[in-house]
């Protein structure tokens, strides 16, 4: 069995809202959400960081994030942020790459 988070949800040791699968990815919520769309993409594929996959397969870091603007379009707001946390110190918390999709509310920054 897979120490990995995001490959047990993969392999479906672990369940989640899956709203979208194809081949090679598969999107569903994030179980604590940071704003009223929040999904994450995430490829089949174990790869630890955006940097790790872009490295080892360009094509498919590529897809990832043309599958993740196609779901944020189809998502129904008017806006959204793709996000790509890397690294502990940069506030990854699963080393198994994923994009957020966050939107819903207004994303722009400084709020207000
Ligand atoms: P990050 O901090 O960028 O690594 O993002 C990890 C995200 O995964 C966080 O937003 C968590 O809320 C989310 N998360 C952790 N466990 C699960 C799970 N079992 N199902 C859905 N989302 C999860
Ligand atoms: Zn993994």
């Amino acid at each position: 069995m897979s120490e990995c988070l995001f490959c047990r949800v993969v392999a479906g040791e672990i369940p989640a809202d899956i709203g979208y699968h194809d081949d090679e990815f598969i999107a569903f919520r994030d179980i604590d959400p940071q704003a009223p769309v929040h999904i994450l993409v995430i490829p089949r594929e174990h790869h630890p960081t955006a940097a790790a996959l872009a490295a080892a397969d360009s094509d498919l870091a590529g897809r990832l994030v043309a599958t993740a603007t196609s779901i944020a379009e189809d998502a129904g707001v008017g806006g959204y942020r793709l996000v790509v946390n890397t690294g502990a110190e940069g506030g990854q918390t699963v080393p198994h790459v994923h994009v957020h999709i966050l939107g819903g509310r207004n994303m722009t920054w400084p709020p207000g």
